[in-house]
């Protein structure tokens, strides 16, 4: 992103096309709004609508978009899967109600492209195969059985690095890790997008899309970059050392200028309502159909469940009393009258089991978020 020339007003507006600068009161996040939108309820923590601004700090026109990808019958069947297992669903929660939810958002990331010249020593690890025998006794007599063992020889290596790192993804709001685990990455690190798919942007590709703007300025963003371009060049060096390990990397290097590039990615936003009230986001990758969200059973619902169950047991045990009272009059009630005794003791077992499935339910899903999440950002 290239500010040299701070641009005018109107500049930005033919830029940007229809859009207005709005904010939320609420988690303070930014966002360029369609003009015809209204109020929408912000997509970042969906408790409370997004409030018109005069600006914002940071709204200059990304250089470069990725389009949405996922067709209609894809987020149809990939928000059908997700959903599937969840028991005793809330109201709210079907894949026809998520839909009509779905909002379209593109957040931001920066791509830096930046010269390094410099210095470099590690451990370098090499792969090697060690051939063994294994003297065994099978019942009749010894045997050799022969093994093949890889071991890995580590080896000083030191050189010089003078090389031009392109798109480098580094950072552009404060929680792109928690964004990019919930679009689908398995490292926070990689952003899970194809970003060689991206078009130059033009208001045109938003498509009445809301976008975030960036909460990290590029120099905050430097220092995540830089990391990066180290973990590219120690993965280069080591290919060229032709080691199959690397250990204790050192760069010593100065870097020229980084330029940046700011990139839009697709996104879905939805959500439903918990039984407290409170909406759920679930978040859909825009050019894979990855589909993530906390999933929630309904106590609410189960408990319905628990009750019409424990009024047919109720229903039950009277017929079994009538039976049982007509069985003393004549024996061939008493049958009839033992059948349903054994239905309305199944019935008072099953009649608790919708509230147990739920509180197991929600209380694996809650615990499975903490410690994936937990995993994965420190990873
Ligand atoms: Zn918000």
């Amino acid at each position: 992103m290239s500010v040299e020339i701070v641009p005018t007003r109107n500049e930005l507006d033919a830029a940007w096309g229809a859009m207005h600068p709005a904010h939320c009161k609420n988690c303070r996040a930014g966002f360029l709004v369609p003009s015809h939108a209204g109020a929408p309820v912000c997509p970042n923590c969906l408790a409370a609508r997004l409030e018109p601004l005069p600006a914002l700090q940071a709204d200059a026109p990304p250089e470069l978009v990725i389009p949405f990808g996922v067709s209609d019958a894809t987020l149809d069947a990939n928000l059908e899967r997700w959903l599937r297992a969840i028991p005793f669903k809330p109201a709210s929660l079907s894949a026809k109600a998520l839909r009509a939810n779905l909002a379209r958002i593109f957040l931001p990331l920066y791509l830096a492209d930046a010269r390094a010249f410099g210095t470099w020593q590690a451990q370098m690890g090499f792969d090697y195969l060690v051939a063994s025998s294994e003297e065994r006794f099978d019942g009749n007599g010894w045997v050799t059985q022969r093994l093949n063992e890889t071991r890995v020889r580590w080896e000083p290596r030191a050189g010089e690095l003078a090389r031009k790192y392109e798109n480098t993804p580094a950072p552009a709001l404060e929680q792109h890790a928690r964004w990019m685990l919930a679009l689908g990455a398995s490292n926070w690190r990689e952003p899970p997008f194809d970003t060689s798919r991206a078009i130059s942007f033009a208001s045109e590709a938003l498509n009445n899309a809301i976008v975030r703007v960036p909460d990290v300025a590029p120099n905050a963003a430097w220092q995540f970059a830089r990391e990066q371009i180290e973990r590219r060049a120690a993965r280069e060096c080591e290919t060229a050392s032709n080691a199959q390990h690397h250990e204790q990397f050192v760069l010593r290097a100065a870097y020229g200028e980084p330029h940046w590039t700011l990139l839009l990615l697709p996104t879905y936003v939805s959500s439903y309502i918990g039984d407290d009230g409170k909406w759920i986001p679930v978040r859909v990758n825009g050019q894979s159909g990855f589909v993530s969200g906390v999933k929630r059973a309904s106590l609410k619902r189960a408990q319905r469940w628990a009750i019409v169950i424990g009024i047919i047991a109720f229903a039950a045990f009277m017929l079994t009393v009538l039976l049982g009272m007509a069985g003393a009059l004549n024996d061939a009630f008493v049958f009839p009258a033992l059948l349903v005794l054994v239905v309305t003791f199944f019935l008072c077992l099953a009649a608790p089991a919708p509230l147990i499935i739920t509180w197991q339910f929600n209380r694996q899903n809650a615990d499975d978020v903490r410690t994936t999440d937990a995993k994965r950002m420190s990873g």
